[in-house]
């Protein structure tokens, strides 16, 4: 009948004397969730008589790069890798497969933990090794970082490892020194608060996204280089837009090499270090750079529209191309294990024409803008094809690894708002995979995580297996996030879904937004989460949620309905008003000047109990308010910025 455990014979974990932290740490994980499955907790141990799991490093090179094998022979099961990382990946695997635990949501409410007298495992062997080679999310902004003890943001390192995810995405800022400020941190900070829990996981660093000037702080070197810095409008200048630096002035760029290099030496646990230009747009213009430039194209710092072809720039690439070079063929010769991290994006998102990149260079290709609704593709639509054949330019330019930079929290113009694209997802990463695609880092933020959660899970997903079956994926990730009551709110996901699909399939004709939808696609302006859930919907949502409080069989299932109810209700706050805001700026367009101020007042008025609704649950990652709030006090600003143009014309008439 093969291996089976049970309260009557809890097995022993058995691990080796000499065992690897990492080891031990899997050990631990795996008492704990035992005990809690079985009611009774294995006992640790370094040999046992009786039934055992074994957790060991074996040297099956087959494995490498995080692959385990889990493998039964007699009365022992063993998990092993010839990594230590492998049997944490390994061990989380098995308590998932094998013994029926979900980790699909935030621990510890987000997890489904079954009693049980006994499960019975079976004979197992199987292999596992990762498809992906990247998988990471992102810990750059808005966490609520610098506010020890970063809860949600542990939690989120926690849920990585548990699901298989690998690169952690940090962004330390310089210019606050020793502190934290707003929602921003510093490298100590991260280093002091959020790096143990990394290691003590065994997840890998990237040290990325906007750092220019990390690397070469204007604080520090401005006032005696400012011919470090871009000339802008014919000064020299220290303000942060994009490529900010004089990448021209060999000072400047040995400087910027010296602190990337100073930072490894100081940090040999970073396996990416990125060189990424500041947000914006923006490059330096003075003589020396611009004799760089491509002789026959027109001097432009941007913006443009970056998702038409036309909004290439193959100077300001070029300079980028040849400063990431020059830092990558430094850290090639004295770390020759680390790769250096490099941004495509918006009119820098098509490969160097004429820079071949060092292969130690890891470009992100940012999807940014990306419409849902359609699968990236060689045939999607203009956006999402546009995309493909940038990233098939890539393959061909670049013989290094390539890792998408996605937006699976959604954009919604950063609100929290629902963007069910996991069934899309599933459709196009075998695509990905089979252009060469090495994984993704993924734009999040743990104040929403569990708004985006079925993406961020589908994406784990992706990262170790090839044939996905989107209603499998749902019901594990519904399992985990709501047990027993799964059911019960499960329409909720087949309703937005359908209704993405609806804007897929018929285009404008399923939304009611179609002076702005960009031929039928679902690139989600705020106001298009009404497309995928109307207020009847929203109504049929809270029904499905009372019914699952009825069935609801434990306080954790309760709590995590209620925490649903509270989602809807802010998409109910936040769908009303952008719709109104949408038909505010459409009366605007049209000059209907008193409609336009009664629409934008009434906006106006909306906001505020959006931003109170959301301060009474921020915090436990379900929605967030930094971003948010910024978002929404900015539309407001924005709002009453038109009442008084557009008040101050009809005063003129
Ligand atoms: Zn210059
Ligand atoms: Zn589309």
């Amino acid at each position: 009948m093969g291996f089976t455990i049970s309260r009557q014979s809890v097995p022993a974990i058995v691990v080796p004397q000499e065992a690897a932290e990492l080891v031990r740490f899997a050990s631990q994980e795996l008492k704990r969730y035992l005990g809690r499955v079985l009611g009774k907790e294995p006992i640790i141990t370094q040999s046992a008589d009786g039934p055992a799991i074994a957790l060991k490093i074996c040297k099956d090179t087959n494995l490498s790069q995080e692959g385990y094998e889990i493998r039964t022979d007699g009365q022992t099961l063993t998990i092993s890798a010839p990594e230590p990382v492998g049997v944490v990946f390994g061990t989380y695997y098995f308590l998932t497969q094998y013994v029926g635990c979900r980790f699909t949501g935030l621990a510890p409410d987000g997890e489904y933990i079954p009693q049980r007298e006994s499960v019975e495992i079976g004979d197992v062997a199987v292999q596992r090794k990762p498809k992906l080679w990247y998988r990471g999310l992102q810990f750059s902004k808005t966490e609520g970082l610098n506010d020890y003890p970063a809860e949600t943001a542990i939690k989120r390192i926690d849920w990585m490892a548990k699901n298989g995810m690998n690169f952690v995405l940090y962004t330390p800022k310089y210019q606050f020194g020793e502190g934290g400020a707003d929602r921003f941190y510093t490298d100590t900070w991260f280093f002091r608060h959020i790096y143990p829990e990394v290691r003590k996981r065994g997840l890998k660093l990237d040290m990325n996204h906007h750092n220019l000037f990390y690397w070469l702080p204007p604080e520090k070197y401005f006032k005696e280089h400012p011919e470090w810095y871009a000339l802008r409008n014919g000064k020299r200048s220290a303000y942060p837009a994009q490529l900010a630096i004089c990448t021209s002035n060999a000072q400047a760029v040995e400087t910027l090499v010296q602190n990337v290099l100073a930072y490894l030496r100081e940090h040999p646990e970073v396996e990416i270090v990125g060189v990424i230009p500041e947000d914006g747009w923006g490059m330096c213009e003075c003589e020396e750079c611009r004799k760089l430039d491509f002789p026959d194209e027109k001097f432009c710092v941007g913006p443009v529209d970056y998702r038409k072809p036309e909004g290439e720039n193959r100077s300001k690439a070029r300079r980028y191309a040849l400063l990431v070079n020059e830092v990558a063929r430094a850290v090639k010769k004295e770390f020759p294990s680390v790769y250096v991290g490099m941004a495509a994006y918006i009119d820098i998102q098509w490969p160097p024409r004429d820079v071949v990149l060092e292969d130690n260079v890891v470009p992100w290709v940012a999807i940014y803008w990306r419409c849902g609704a359609h699968p990236l593709g060689p045939h999607s639509c203009p956006v999402n094809t546009l995309f493909w054949d940038i990233l098939k330019e890539w393959k061909k330019a670049h013989v290094g690894r390539l890792i998408l930079y996605e937006y699976y929290m959604g954009m919604a113009t950063y609100r929290s708002l629902p963007f069910p694209v996991a069934e899309v997802m599933i459709r196009e990463w075998p695509g990905l995979k089979e252009l060469g695609v090495d994984g993704a880092t993924i734009q999040s933020t743990g104040e929403s995580h569990e708004t985006y959660g079925l993406n961020y899970y589908t994406f784990a997903r992706l990262g170790w297996e090839d044939n996905l079956e989107y209603e499998e994926v749902l019901d594990d990730y519904l399992l985990g996030m709501f047990g027993s009551v799964a059911s019960e709110v499960r329409p909720i996901w087949e309703t937005l879904v359908g209704n993405l699909q609806r804007i897929e399939k018929f285009g404008v004709r399923a939304t009611p937004y179609k002076e702005s939808v960009d031929e039928g696609c679902f690139t989600q302006n705020a106001w298009e989460f009404n497309a995928l859930a109307d207020s009847r919907a929203l109504e049929r949502f809270r029904a499905c949620c009372r019914r699952a409080l009825k069935k609801a069989v434990t306080d954790r299932e309760r709590r995590q309905v209620e925490m649903l109810l509270v989602s809807i209700r802010y998409w109910e706050l936040a769908g009303r008003a952008m719709d109104v805001y949408f038909r505010a700026t459409q009366a605007d367009k049209k000059d209907e000047k008193e409609k336009a101020v009664k629409l934008y007042k009434d906006f106006i008025s909306q906001v505020d109990p959006i931003l109170d609704h959301e301060a009474r649950f921020v915090g436990r990652g379900w929605m967030g308010l930094s971003n948010d709030t910024d978002q929404w006090r900015r539309s407001g600003e924005r709002a009453r910025r038109r009442i008084e143009v557009v008040t101050t014309g009809m005063k003129n008439v």
